[in-house]
């Protein structure tokens, strides 16, 4: 049977990053299987004229209105459209010149443009886990009315998504998502309180952008995770379950309700997941190193420290009341963890100003889309006048 996939014109959306940049490297291995039509960067202007000119894309967006000139000059000599600025993202998103949105911009800052994608009946490769924490019936209801897939690319849930492929007829009891733990794992407040930036930046199996490596030595990030889940693969709260996995090699579980498990394995790699949702329905053949069960003498399981990383019982709660309460705790998480990089704030504070943040803004059970933006901007503005920002 052939193997090929039909080359897939594809939009980037947070090019500059970390799952940007190796989206790029498969594609450039793949160059008969995926074109680049859509490049977009927020404030990282020679990247992007740098992978401009590598990739030759149709259009590229810099975020940063402040950077267009000097992205307009360096492309002068090429056809490629240069825009500017946040509705140029959501612009763009809605045009028809791309197949496969990846949507890999950080934060809430994603969910606009991936939103339009929808509309625009565009597959969506979904990094930005913020868009289904913030919104997550309303971007899955428009993805069904609209037939597009929303294809995972975080790695739990890539994996849970190659788990359920011909098991539609099959009910899940539950999903385990896997995590690492980070790299504060075992360790207690005493300790937690006197963690620096750089210390939290070191994740020991993943290299990722600095909001989600912050996020998962919180353990914050399994926690936006748990909800990222439950709206992908239509949950009940109580059917996601985190496990500790310190060797992040199990990437995630499906528990059938026959009680049969099934896992997908590999080693921590996010161009796996990448190059699996860019090129689904087809697996396509790569060089990536290949897992050696005889190196892998010890898989090890543990139960999450809820007492000390708080956050996670947070985000369980969020995940539990639903409403807007998890758009409340992310936009809160978001402006706690900019605080933290900036040495405004220590390790735990970051879970008191999320905590406050969750009490404080009001609760709404079934917000429309406008009410889940104004909680967001409540929030964000709640927990910055908190740390004093
Ligand atoms: P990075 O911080 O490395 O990259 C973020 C990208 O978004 C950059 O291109 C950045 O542009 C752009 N960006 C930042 N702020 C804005 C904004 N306000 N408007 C428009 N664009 C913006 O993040 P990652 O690649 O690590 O993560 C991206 C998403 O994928 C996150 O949601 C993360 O949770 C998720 N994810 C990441 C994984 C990983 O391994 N990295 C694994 C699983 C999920 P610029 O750099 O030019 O400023």
């Amino acid at each position: 049977m052939s193997n090929e996939v039909q080359e897939k014109r594809i939009a980037i959306f947070g090019s500059t990053g970390s799952i940007g940049k190796q989206a790029l490297e498969v594609i450039a291995a793949n160059p008969d299987k995926f074109s680049v039509e859509v490049l977009t960067a927020h404030q990282n202007d020679a990247l992007l004229i740098e992978q401009a000119m590598k990739f030759n894309p149709n259009i590229v967006v810099i975020g940063d209105d402040n950077k267009y000139n000097t992205v307009k000059n360096a492309l002068s000599g090429t056809d490629i459209k240069v825009f500017a600025g946040e509705k140029s993202l959501e612009e763009v998103a809605s045009m028809d010149c791309y197949d496969f949105m990846l949507a890999a911009i950080v934060g809430y800052a994603g969910l606009k443009p991936t939103l339009n994608a929808i509309e625009n009946g565009k597959t969506v490769g979904l990094a930005n886990k913020e868009t289904l924490v913030v919104a997550g019936d309303i971007v899955m209801r428009k993805a069904v009315e609209n037939r597009v897939p929303v294809i995972p690319v975080d790695s739990e849930h890539s994996a849970i998504f190659q788990c359920l492929v011909g098991e539609t007829r099959n009910r899940i009891e539950k999903i385990i998502l896997t995590a690492s733990g980070g790299p504060f794992i075992g360790r207690k407040p005493n300790y937690l309180v006197n963690v620096k930036r750089e210390h939290a930046l070191q994740h020991p199996n993943w290299t990722m952008g600095a909001k989600i490596t912050i996020d998962s030595a919180t353990l914050m990030n399994k926690g936006l995770e748990m909800i990222e889940a439950k709206w992908l693969f239509n949950l009940q709260p109580e059917q996601v379950q985190v496990v500790i996995h310190p060797q992040s090699i199990i990437h995630s579980m499906v528990q059938f309700e026959d009680g049969s498990i099934k896992a997908q394995m590999g080693l921590p790699d996010m161009k796996l997941p990448i190059q699996y949702a860019m090129a689904f329905p087809k697996r396509i053949k790569n060089d990536f190193p290949r897992m050696d069960f005889k190196k892998i003498n010890n898989l090890t399981f543990e139960e999450p420290d809820v007492k000390t990383f708080r956050n996670l019982s947070l985000a369980t709660d969020a995940l539990f009341k639903g409403g807007n309460l998890p758009c409340i705790m992310n936009a809160a998480n978001e402006i706690a963890v900019y605080a933290f990089l900036r040495n405004r704030i220590n390790f735990l504070d970051m879970t008191d100003v999320i905590e406050k943040t969750m009490d404080a803004v009001t609760f709404i059970e079934k917000p429309s889309l406008q009410e889940y933006f104004d909680s967001d901007g409540e929030a964000r503005n709640f927990a910055a006048d908190l740390i004093k920002l």
